[in-house]
């Protein structure tokens, strides 16, 4: 029975997972199909997206018409189904609420964890993102290099199936032939929004998301992600045999009944529990990493959330993959005589370097997509074509500003009608009421664009979290406390898209309600809001400056891992999902290695 209770549960494992989102759903997917007995430990609640996703529920079924609530901020259907910016009883700590100094943390506490409404864009780190202390002396290399990982980028995108295109673009890698599913059409207004950026010399190509474009490759993947392992290949062919490509209709943030997205709940764990090596535990908050007396861990504790009795389970190994800030604080809660600032800190780097992306939006509405035939553009839901970071040569040069990139994500088109589709529109109408209003909302329908932009930010020492003195959750566990400070260099950025994307929107004829924001403190968006929180566990090569080795393997503890965002050395501006799976695979080759080899 692979769903256990605190109290059903074997006594040793080969490893215990914790968390079941990204990092931990790849986890124990490749351990589990690889023959390691795995235990996985969620938080959150069980979560099963055949019978809970409202894929085809219309607005008006809904209350509010499905709009966004404090409590729901994505929309009433939104595959959140508990946690948010809040999660009631888990409360956390900015030390300052001053502009540009407040942290917001998203966390879903489900089986999945953020993968069930994530935007799916799956963006491969390039060469210089792994070396870029080395390109301008600032922020930190990791230990190690593009070449190391690719490898495990190409094995990621054929389990979950990502659709992109291989355009030979600087430090936006291409993959090998077989990796990527075809991209899908763009629509009107993306041509329209390509065209026009690229008489402005700023690229625009396809995006590449983690939704089937058409069915995986069934016959041919299993033997190439698991070789020598005919067992694995015949379940993972069955499966990938049972995803079914996208039906271009519905939104992907509700989740995908039909698994045509990439969610862990749909691609990581069924495979890895027909394998029979995996057990899950959903309700199970996990609180600390136990050392056994030869300083290894021998298990964690975590409190059954429906009895909230505490329970210990043991394993040859631990992965943390709560999520970056969550894996930090149960290492700074672990603390013991040996380890009196938190486990396997003895660097003190643990919860240092803490980063987002740093976001900017602005959207434009443009004469040229009014009162266009209807059609439906529900699409692929998203990022049919986007702008990789273009101006390399002039950052070198120094023309810029500031140090590192940010590529666009850009979108249009006409979804189907909401609760807000047409407010708002007095900028454009002078207020228009009766007959005159129904006319002007179908002419201004579909006309809008709006445009994204996603940089790198560069750790900085005033970035970070600790543990609250103070503030304990319901389950008495002491909280995380957060500091954030922008530098410069994410501040420019910040006001250079806002320039950028008014030019683009005004060479499409089109024009937007406020001018670009100068002020890049006020053009960013808050640290943590844009939900892509890395670092606080950085990798590194040396035990004195970094937390982990290049495996996610503390130095302190050798049978403690890390596969979430915490072992993130930059952050840059590829959005960081697909590669925290491509390292959470590497960790897991990794911890088999040393397993066979009877050294973990
Ligand atoms: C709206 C939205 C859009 C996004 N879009 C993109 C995108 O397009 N591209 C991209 O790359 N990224 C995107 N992201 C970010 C992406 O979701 C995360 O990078 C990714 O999910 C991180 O994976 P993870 O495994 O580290 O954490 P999560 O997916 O958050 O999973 C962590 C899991 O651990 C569990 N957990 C936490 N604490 C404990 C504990 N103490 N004990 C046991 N279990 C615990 C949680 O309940 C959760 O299930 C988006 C996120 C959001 C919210
Ligand atoms: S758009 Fe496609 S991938 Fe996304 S939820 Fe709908 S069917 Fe699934």
């Amino acid at each position: 029975m692979p769903f256990l209770t605190a109290a059903s549960q074997a006594h040793d494992y080969d490893v215990i997972v914790v968390g079941s989102g990204a990092g931990g759903g790849q986890s124990a997917y490749t351990l589990a199909m690889e023959g390691a007995k795995v235990l996985l430990l969620e938080a959150g609640r069980c979560y099963t997206p055949a019978t809970e996703t409202p894929m085809f529920q219309t607005p008006e079924l809904a209350p509010l018409r499905a709009t966004g609530t404090p409590q729901k901020p994505f929309g009433f259907y939104d595959a959140t189904v508990d946690g948010g910016w809040q999660v009631p009883g888990e409360p956390y700590v900015s030390a300052s609420l001053a502009d540009g100094e407040r942290f917001e943390w998203w966390r879903a506490r489900m089986l999945g964890g953020r993968t069930n409404h994530w935007g799916r864009i799956s963006l491969r780190y390039g060469p210089y993102d792994f070396k870029p202390r080395t390109r301008d002396g600032l922020g930190f290399d990791w230990p190690l290099a593009y070449p190391d990982i690719a490898p495990y980028y190409d094995r990621v995108e054929r389990l979950i199936g990502v659709y992109g295109s291989n355009e030979g673009l600087e430090n936006t890698p291409d993959s090998p032939p077989g990796c990527l599913l075809p991209p899908p059409a763009p629509l009107v207004s993306d041509y329209l929004i390509a065209q026009r950026a690229r008489r402005l010399g700023i690229p625009a190509i396809p995006g590449h998301r983690a939704v089937l474009t058409r069915a995986l490759d069934f016959r041919g993947s299993p033997a190439l992600l698991h070789p020598g392992n005919p067992g694995a290949q015949k379940i993972l062919a069955e499966d990938m045999r049972a995803r079914t490509a996208c039906l271009w209709a519905t939104p992907c943030g509700r989740g995908c009944a039909i698994r045509a997205n990439y969610q862990s709940p749909t691609v990581h764990l069924p495979p890895a529990l027909a394998s029979g090596n995996l057990d899950i535990t959903t309700d199970a908050m996990v609180h600390e990493v136990t050392l056994a007396g030869d300083g290894r861990a021998s298990g964690v504790g975590f409190i059954d959330r429906t009895t909230r009795a505490h329970h210990h389970v043991r394993a040859r190994a631990v992965v943390l993959a709560a999520s970056a800030c969550e894996s930090v604080r149960i290492l700074l809660n672990s603390h013991s005589a040996r380890f009196p600032q938190g486990l396997a800190n003895s660097s003190g780097r643990l919860g240092r370097y803490l980063m987002d992306t740093v976001g900017s939006s602005v959207s434009g509405q443009v004469p040229l997509l009014e009162s266009l035939p209807p059609l439906n553009e529900d699409a692929a839901d998203g990022m049919q074509l986007y702008t990789p970071w273009w101006l390399y040569r002039e950052q070198r040069a120094g023309k810029l500003g500031f140090a590192r990139g940010y590529h666009i994500e850009f979108g249009g088109g006409r979804r189907m009608p909401g609760f807000g589709t047409a407010a708002g529109l007095e900028w454009l109408t002078a207020g228009s009421y009766g007959a005159r209003f129904k006319q002007d909302v179908r002419r201004y329908y579909g006309s809008f664009v709006y445009f994204d932009g996603r940089g790198e930010m560069i750790p900085n020492d005033q970035s970070y979290c600790e543990i609250d003195p103070e503030v304990k959750d319901q389950w008495g566990i002491p909280v995380l406390r957060f500091h954030w400070r922008w530098s410069q260099h994410e501040l420019r950025q910040a006001a250079h898209m806002q320039r950028t994307f008014t030019d683009i929107i005004e060479a499409m004829g089109g024009r937007t309600r406020e001018p670009a924001q100068s002020d890049g403190a006020r053009a960013i968006a808050p640290g943590g809001s844009i939900i892509h929180e890395v670092g606080g566990a950085i990798m590194g090569s040396d035990p004195a400056s970094s937390v982990t080795n290049p495996w996610g393997q503390t130095w302190d503890v050798p049978n403690l891992f890390l596969t979430d965002g915490a072992v993130f050395a930059s952050n840059a501006d590829k959005n960081p999902t697909l590669t925290i799976m491509a390292l959470a695979w590497r960790a897991a080759d990794h911890i088999l290695d040393r397993m066979r080899r009877r050294e973990l």
